[in-house]
Parts: structure tokens; sequence; C-alpha cells
């Protein structure tokens, strides 16, 4: 039976632990890719992936593997994003599976995100094998590593694998463990189809592109299928897998991973955690779907072009499809006109999300500063939920104020303990825990407000810690805490996509260095421009643009014309990232200008 030969499984650890670079060596060792396509992080598609070095979305590849008990088998590898943004691409990818290596470096050990990445996996039960990376390493210490592993984690590491994806060294072992420990799929060839669609892409030739794990039965070209969670239902026009590049088959069967296409138009129709399943010999019950995952920071986005407005959205529609997590809904904004507030898990995604729009689908953004979503208890009893600044309601009206907080979780060696609480305590962290886990590592436990988090903690714990520090993050619930809007005058107009929430502590300090910060970012216009900072009818800061005194132009002689050309292609280059908000031009990071302070 061609069942008892497939095994899927996935690959998580901390990011930088090696996970990309040993699935380049599995599908080198295993003939997926030949010389020609061979390049590094062969996984890692998108361009942006590579750039920043990150696994964003989630692929899969089929990898044949001759084992040494001489049986042909059908290895699936499920590759999985790193990033503490994306435990949701990570958990989706691991419901596809059995099994699941966990990659942890020997020289760093046992990190925030292995622990976070072992959570997901033990979730969907999957069989967890152990693989030391980068022995190769000076300062590579396995056996110390290993205990780490059965410590923290009480997982058996007495037969991890020690590996070098870098140097190719225990590739074969690992494979072999995989055929050995990780079981075949259990599904039932015969019952009703039922098809986990774990990830789907647009293709503008193809329509809706769906990655599929059969469970129970099997799909094939020519059937009739229904999505169960829409009741929509299609021909199926394609199935295959990839190899990685995708290849047509008449058939995936029970335990295949794969993909579907069925000439499907409308992106909504296929979504990420529904079952797929026989319309002719429907399956009674769906798949269970993935956990809910609600979007935690928010933040408007506008086309710099107002006619780029349906664009906009139909790009967000597509991105939407295969990244459940990502909410848009339309937005007016006095200062911005027409845009969406979008719902993210992280900065990381926020940024990514923004980048790809830019750059995929080339429409340039202005994109107001990311908030939290507060919950404001009103005098008169109405709780309303606030994911924009703007709509906070008048402080009379106020009874009082609840922000969303974490559990921070952040391993760091001894010597940065100090480091650690201290900028925790001024991001307003509340101490909850500290534990030794050998002679030099602690583990710090903190709560934190999500506001100061999704700035740039990350990035202050990383220097605070000279890249030391690894950092994981749960919310755990809302705290009541004394929060002011605080808002922003451009020439004597509030301006609503400027306006943020702050604690009362904070808000003056705050609201100076706004405004000294736009008084350098906002270039001076014809004539002078007073910023204020207020919160309800009280200016708490204030600084003056002064008026522009000479014409760029002028400075040209008239004489030179292409000199005068170019000085206006340049201009008009800066205008992309500008807007107009009143009679003021407004440039992209005065917008941002709220996060990059203290
Ligand atoms: P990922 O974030 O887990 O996908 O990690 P990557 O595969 O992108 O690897 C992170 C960095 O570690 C890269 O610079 C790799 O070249 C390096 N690396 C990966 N495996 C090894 C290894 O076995 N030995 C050494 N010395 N470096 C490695
Ligand atoms: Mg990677």
């Amino acid at each position: 039976q061609q069942q008892e030969l497939i095994r899927n499984f996935s690959i998580i650890a901390h990011i930088d632990h090696g996970k990309s670079t040993l699935a380049d060596r599995i599908l080198e060792y295993t003939g997926a890719l030949s010389n020609r396509e061979k390049q590094d992080q062969y996984l890692d598609t998108m361009d942006l992936e590579r750039e920043r070095g990150i696994t964003i979305k989630l692929q899969s590849v089929r990898l044949p593997y001759k084992a040494k008990d001489g049986k042909e088998y059908i290895i699936n590898l499920i590759d999985t994003p790193g990033h503490v943004d994306f435990a949701y691409e990570v958990s989706r990818s691991l419901a596809a599976c059995e099994g699941a290596l966990l990659v942890v470096d020997a020289a760093q050990g046992v990190e925030a995100q292995t622990m976070a990445n072992v959570y997901l996996a033990l979730e969907n039960d999957l069989e967890i094998l152990p693989v030391i990376n980068k022995v190769d390493l000076p300062s590579a210490e396995p056996e110390r590593v290993k205990e780490e592993i059965e410590d923290l984690i009480g997982l058996d590491a007495s037969e991890a694998v020690h590996a070098s994806a870098k140097e190719g060294i225990g590739t074969e072992e690992i494979l072999e463990q995989i055929v050995e420990k990780v079981p075949p799929p259990s599904g039932d060839p015969d019952s009703p189809l039922k098809a986990l669609i774990y990830d789907s892409i647009y293709d503008s030739y193809r329509g809706v592109i769906t990655y599929i794990r059969v469970v129970d039965g099997s799909i094939r070209k020519g059937m009739k299928v229904r999505m169960m969670a829409t009741g929509k239902e299609f021909e199926v026009t394609d199935v295959g897998v990839f190899t990685p590049k995708p290849v047509s088959k008449d058939e995936l069967a029970v335990g295949e991973v794969g993909f579907m296409v069925a000439s499907i138009k409308d992106v909504k129709v296929t979504r990420v955690g529904d079952t797929i399943t026989d319309a002719n010999h429907p399956a009674s019950e769906p798949l269970p779907g993935y956990r809910k995952i609600n979007p935690m920071v928010f933040c408007g986005m506008y086309p710099v072009d107002s006619g780029d407005y349906d664009d906009l959205r139909e790009a967000l529609e597509k991105l939407e499809l295969n990244d459940a997590s990502l909410r848009y809904e339309p937005e007016t904004s006095g200062a911005l006109g027409f845009g969406f507030r979008c719902g993210f898990l992280g900065l990381l995604h926020m940024e990514v999300i923004q980048e790809r729009i830019e750059r995929e689908y080339n429409i340039p953004l202005i994109t107001t500063a990311p908030s939290v979503v507060y919950k404001v208890y009103k005098t008169d009893g109405e709780l309303l939920e606030i994911e924009n600044p703007t709509l906070m309601p008048p402080q009379q009206q106020i009874d009082h104020v609840e922000e969303p907080f974490v559990r921070a979780t952040m391993m760091v060696p001894n010597d940065f303990v100090g480091a650690v609480m201290e900028l925790c305590q001024s991001k307003r962290g509340e101490y909850v825990d500290m534990q030794y886990l050998d002679a030099n590592r602690v583990n710090i436990v903190y709560e934190l407000p999500l506001a100061e988090i999704v700035y740039d903690f990350f990035d202050q714990l990383k220097s605070g810690t000279k890249g030391y520090a690894s950092f994981d993050y749960e919310l755990s619930g809302y705290k009541t805490s004394d929060l002011v809007k605080m808002d922003i005058l451009l020439n004597g107009e509030p301006v609503d996509a400027l306006s943020f929430i702050v604690h009362k502590e904070r808000a003056y300090y705050r609201g100076r260095q706004l405004v000294e910060k736009l008084k350098k970012l906002i270039p001076r216009q014809m004539f002078e421009v007073p910023v204020q900072a207020a919160i309800g009818n009280k200016v708490v800061a204030r600084e003056t643009i002064r008026a522009q005194r000479k014409n760029v132009l002028a400075k040209c002689y008239g004489g030179d014309i292409s000199r005068k050309r170019k000085l206006l292609e340049k201009q008009k280059e800066g205008k992309k990232r500008m807007k107009a908000v009143g009679n003021v031009e407004v440039p992209q990071e005065a917008f941002m200008a709220v996060l990059q302070m203290d």
C-alpha cells in the first residue's frame, strides 16, 4: 500500500537556527534540486524573504527517498516561517503533517520560539524529532543543548541527530529517522473525500490554486467538489504535487499533499482551514478548522494616489486569501481620504504586507502609525472597541480605558538581566517571574502593554543584549490604564491620521517629542505652519515650521534645461510619498514618527 510509504513533516526552529538551510540540504540530497535550480534557500521564494532572510509563506515540496530498508518513500516537506509574528502560519502547516523536525542551534541552544513552536507541534499531536544543527561551529555544544532539550522541553534527545546543514552533515540520518519515526498518514482511503486547505494563492491564469492535504478518500481531475464552509461547488480541473515545480497528476490519494485547481475566480470562496469534500458523496463533518487568531495591531493604509483605491482593495483581497490573520475594512480619514483600516499579528507582519502591496501590486501607500485595540468603557455604560485612535470619545464621556497586555518571555545570558529588566520597566512592564535555566541563562517573564511591544521593543531588546536575547509573547488579557488621546494640529487643524493614544504620565513628553520631530520631517511650505500637540482643548506643545524662502528652481539660472528637468523629476519622485493634508504637504515618515520616539 502506497499510504504506508508517505511521510508528511515540517521543520520548526527558532529564527536563524538553520531551518531553510536544512530544507535545502534535504532537497538536494533527494535530488529535488537540479544544479541549475540550485540557489541558497530555495524554499524562500518571495523576493522579500530572500532580502530579509526570513520565511513568510509556507511552501511544500514532495521528495522521493529510497531508504536503507530498500523501499521508495514519498516525503512531503512543508516549510514554516520562524518569526514570532507568523505563529499562525506555523500552526497551519503543522496541521497537514504527522511529524516535525525540531532544529536547535548547537551554539545557541533552546530559545523562546523553539518552545513556542514545540507547543504548536504538540497541539497537533506531531512526532517531534530533535536535530542539533551547526555542529561545525567551534562554539557548538551539542551535549549541553541535548540536556536543554530534555530539561526545558521534556523530549527524549538521546537520538537527536548531530547535523551541520551548512556542510551537509547528518542529512541522511535525518531522512532515515523521518522514515522510521514519523508515522504514515492514518486516513481512510474508502471514506468520502476530506481535504484540508492549508494555503492558497491567486494565479492570474489559473485562478485560485489551493494547497491541500488529503486526509480521507482521494481527489481526482473531473470530480465535483464542495467547499464545506461556503457550500460552493466546483469541478476539479487539475490536481498535482510540487517537486518543487508543480506537476499534474490524475489523483491525489489519501495522505498526499499537493495542489488543486478548479477555475475558481472568487478568492473568498476557498478559505484556508476549510475542508474540501466530494459533492456527490459529501463527508458529514468537516475537519477541525484552525485555531482562529485575531490581529493585534491595526493601522490605516491609504493610496498616495486616490485613483489607486480600487486596486488597493483588490490587492488586499488577494493577500487575505492566504493570510487568514490579515483583516481590512474601508475607512475614511479627513486628512488622507479613502483607505482601509488593516489588522495584523504584529509589526513585521504589517511591514511585510505593506511592502508586498507596494512591490507586487505597485501601489504607493501612506500608512499611519499602528495602534492596538483599546476597550473604552463610557460613563453611559457603552463599551467601545477602538482600533483607531481618532475614534476615541471625548474625555468627559469616558469612565475608564483598558489596553491589551502580553505575557512576554525573554531568554538571556546572565549578564543582561539588569538591562532587560530596566527596559521592561521603562515600557510600563510588570515583573512576573525569573528562572535560571542553567548556570548562565535566565528566563525572564514580564507582563507588558502590547502597545509598547509593537513599537520598537524587540529592536531595543536585541541591542540592549548584544543580540543574545530571544523573545516570545502571547496575549494575556486587558487591564485598566490611565490613557489619553493626543491630537496633532497642523496649521490649526487637527490631523486625524496623526492622533495617538498615550499613557497620561508620558503624554507631555511624547507630545513635545513628536512636534519637534514633525518640524524636522515636514518640509517648509510657502507659508508658516504651526505644529501643535493637544489633549482635548489643551495644547501641550508647539513648534513652527518657517516659510520657505527661495524657489528651488531659481538656483538653476534658467540656462541648464536638463538640470532643471532633473530637479523637477526629483521633486515629483519625492511627492509620491507626500500627501496634501489641507494645504500642507506631509511626507509618509511624519505618519510613522510616533513610532520612533524615546
Ligand atoms: P532559518 O531562519 O532557521 O531558516 O535559518 P537559515 O537557514 O536562514 O540559517 C541562518 C544562518 O545560519 C545562515 O547564515 C546560515 O548560513 C547559517 N547556518 C545554517 N546552518 C548552519 C550550519 O549547520 N552551520 C553553520 N555554521 N551555519 C549554518
Ligand atoms: Mg528561513
